[in-house]
């Protein structure tokens, strides 16, 4: 079997065939596996993915955020850590040779091929993305700033990557406009004031066409490959995962492919809602952004325990009511 993508879904994957004595070989095309050094995630369900294959989230953790703000509406949190994801891919890649090459998926011969390149097989959507590591000055420690345009396909954010908060990472995504200027939004709304960029980690986000394939040929897909990212805030390190965990399963039990593709089948169809929403707002963003910021509350309510509060939910709807004007 080969693993093609060595990102979180791919080392996660071979961590999991490695300590079940399984052979593979993992292959990235780029030496910084995964792109970009940090990711915001709930503490304790990364805790148990990591408790699966020995690894201590204590280890990994860079900031243990305890509010956020929402277009300047203050929302405070329980269980949100933003983790050190080369530290992490590192050590969950310890003992496993990595070779560095492209892998062409329709040209590899082997019996199994898993795609965890974050590409999906089928036809998709991509979100441009910026993101950026920047000290600052002024802001609130373990604080996570957002900013939405409830006018456009994207929102912009600056993340803690230390407890001190002087530093942090500021980025956008963007469907049909530019990420850039939601970032410079994001600095002026919250009087951010950049210092000094030493670090540029993006990529684009591939969000998924509803039901895209999940099994093709000799071809698995995990991670964002298997439509894994949440359409709204493009965000999902733990189903990318959590795909890994799904796939491992059914080899390990004589399900696959069938057993794989339900699971995989039964999460893009939780999607679905959503997907119908992120689609809307391609259209009419200001009720795009209605429904997709009630499915990303509630599902955040069994995820990262947000405090919401009536005065906090007033403030963002008057703050989306503005943009009408
Ligand atoms: C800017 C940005 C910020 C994000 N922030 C968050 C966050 O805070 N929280 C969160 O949950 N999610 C976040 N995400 C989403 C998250 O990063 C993805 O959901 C997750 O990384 C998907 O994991 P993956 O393994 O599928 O892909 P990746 O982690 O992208 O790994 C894919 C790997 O495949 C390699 N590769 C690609 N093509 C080939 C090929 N042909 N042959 C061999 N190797 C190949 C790549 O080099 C890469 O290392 C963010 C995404 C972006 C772009």
């Amino acid at each position: 079997m080969i693993i093609a993508g060595a990102g979180v879904s791919g080392t996660y994957f071979a961590r999991l065939l490695k300590n079940k004595g399984v052979k593979f070989t993992l292959y990235d095309i780029n030496r910084r596996r995964g792109h970009h050094c940090a990711w915001g995630t709930p503490y304790s369900l990364m805790k148990e993915k990591l408790d699966k294959v020995g690894l201590d989230i204590d280890e990994y953790v860079l900031c243990r955020i305890k509010q956020y703000y929402i277009n300047g509406v203050k929302i405070e949190l329980e269980n949100f850590v933003v983790i050190d994801k080369p530290k992490l891919l590192k050590d969950l890649g310890r003992g496993i040779n990595i070779r560095y090459r492209r892998i062409i998926l329709s040209k590899t011969r082997k019996k199994m091929v898993v795609n965890a390149t974050g590409k999906p097989l089928g036809k998709h959507y991509k979100i441009v993305t910026t993101q950026r590591k920047i000290k600052t000055v002024k802001l609130e420690e373990k604080t996570v700033y957002i900013h939405i345009n409830f006018r456009k396909t994207g929102y912009a954010w600056a993340f803690p990557l230390n407890d001190e908060g002087n530093l942090f990472h500021l980025g956008a995504g963007c469907y049909g406009c530019s990420p850039t200027l939601l970032e410079r939004e994001l600095c002026d709304r919250y009087d951010i004031e950049t210092k000094e960029a030493d670090c540029t980690c993006r990529r684009d986000i591939n969000i998924f066409k509803s039901m895209i394939p999940i099994v093709v040929g000799n071809v698995a897909s995990i991670g964002e490959a298997a439509g894994c990212v949440y359409p709204i805030t493009g965000e999902r390190i733990l189903s990318a995962m959590e795909t890994a965990e799904w796939l491992a399963h059914s080899l390990e039990y004589g399900t696959y492919p069938q057993g794989y593709l339900v699971r995989v089948e039964e999460m893009q169809e939780s999607y679905n809602k959503i997907w119908k929403a992120w689609k809307l707002m391609n259209t009419h963003p200001r009720l795009g952004w209605v429904l997709g910021l009630v499915d990303s509350m509630k599902r955040s309510k069994f995820r990262s325990s947000p405090l919401v509060t009536k005065k906090a939910v007033a403030g963002i709807v008057w703050d989306w009511m503005v943009s009408l004007i």
